[in-house]
């Protein structure tokens, strides 16, 4: 029984209507898989009613949603997602990474947009199901994977800002490629402190779509100016924040000679990342360098380059996992990274490939996919 328990209502049984064979689609190239341009056979939907509670979840072929034109997400954006990945291991087997900790994300940016709640175990148990059902999609290539959108948005049909009385959870899927069009080579970056994505007290750690859209025009300037990604900065002394969907590393010499890996801390300004969360449980593990979770300035970086103390930087985020990045153009300047220029490059990122490889087996034992 799927029961995603809500103020003692539950979900039945799911239920499944799935695509007769003429309905498959066909699937296309791996080397030809764009980022979010391809959706497998089917998707996962759940209605919510304020008055009945929620509906029974359904397994449908994927198909165009129909709502009114007046209904929340369209007006005031009620709308919130996730991004989450299945990978086919070494070994064969289907994994989901760390779904809970994306599920728990949901959960709170859920509430931040007035929408209701919901059983996290429950709805990991549809996905699965989903993910099962549509598993022949999941690419072979180890620079491949399932990448998982639940969306979760507003859908009365009602003016007016107010909390919403329907609302509507779906889940697509698509088999992806590298996230960048670059592939997995390394990004050049616009800081360009006029520029905020979040503020205290506001919803930067949320998901919700209301977080991305006006971010888009700021992305465009800086591939204006040739650079792949913003680097979101913050407050007086320029913070670094995000490097646009990711969060953001620095790994460098401290002024005693030590080796620290530097991330900006959960202060209500970034979204918590499930990568970044996995990369500083990995390297605490290793126990090589200091592992620092604190507010790192564009000046300190400009220095600790100048010094000759920074060693790399990189973005961490589900769609790309680690993103080394190149250089970053800050106040008239463009901050080169040598280090990743020079030597074997991207030594951190193989590293990190290969351990988050590794955290897929750690952390998604218990979501096996195919057992369920
Ligand atoms: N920051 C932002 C703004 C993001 O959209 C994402 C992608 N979800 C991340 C960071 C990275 O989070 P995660 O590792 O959970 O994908």
């Amino acid at each position: 029984i799927l029961s995603l328990g809500l103020k003692g209502r539950k979900f039945s049984d799911l239920e499944e209507r799935l695509c007769k064979p003429e309905q498959l689609h066909p699937k296309p190239e791996e080397s030809a898989l764009v980022f979010g341009k391809y959706f497998t056979d089917h998707m996962l939907e759940v209605s919510w009613d304020a008055k009945k509670g929620w509906g029974k979840p359904q397994i449908t072929p994927l198909h165009s949603l129909e709502i009114h034109p007046a209904a929340k997400v369209l007006h005031y954006a009620i709308e919130l997602f996730e991004g989450m990945k299945a990978y086919r291991g070494e070994d064969g087997r289907l994994r989901m990474f760390r779904p809970d900790r994306n599920m728990a994300r949901m959960i709170a940016t859920s509430k931040r947009s007035s929408l209701p709640s919901f059983d996290a175990d429950e709805m990991i148990k549809c996905m699965k199901r989903l993910i099962k059902i549509d598993r022949s999609w999941i690419p072979h290539s180890t620079t491949s994977s399932l990448y998982i959108r639940p969306t979760f948005i507003a859908t009365d049909p009602s003016l007016g800002v107010a909390s919403p009385s329907k609302a509507l959870l779906y889940v697509i899927l698509c088999p992806v490629g590298p996230y960048f069009a670059s592939g997995f080579k390394p990004v050049s970056l616009m800081a360009d402190p006029q520029y905020v994505r979040s503020w205290p007290g506001g919803c930067g750690p949320m998901k919700m779509g209301a977080n991305y859209a006006p971010t888009i025009y700021i992305q465009k300037q800086a591939e204006h100016l040739g650079h792949q990604q913003v680097l979101w900065l913050y407050g007086q002394d320029h913070q670094l924040t995000e490097v646009g969907t990711m969060n953001i590393f620095v790994y460098m010499y401290n002024e005693k000679g030590e080796k620290e890996l530097i991330t900006p801390p959960l202060d209500g300004l970034i979204l918590p990342g499930v990568t970044r969360l996995s990369i500083l449980e990995l390297a605490r593990e290793w126990n090589e360098f200091r592992v620092i979770e604190r507010t790192i300035t564009m000046p300190e970086v400009v220095r600790a380059r100048e010094e000759g103390r920074l060693i790399e930087i990189f973005g961490a985020g589900t769609a790309c996992v680690v993103c080394p990045v190149a250089q970053i153009a800050y106040e008239g300047r463009v901050c080169f990274n040598d280090y990743l220029h020079k030597t074997s490059r991207l030594l951190f990122w193989r590293r990190h490939t290969k351990a988050l490889k590794i955290l897929d087996y750690k952390y998604s034992e218990q979501y096996w996919v195919l057992d369920v």
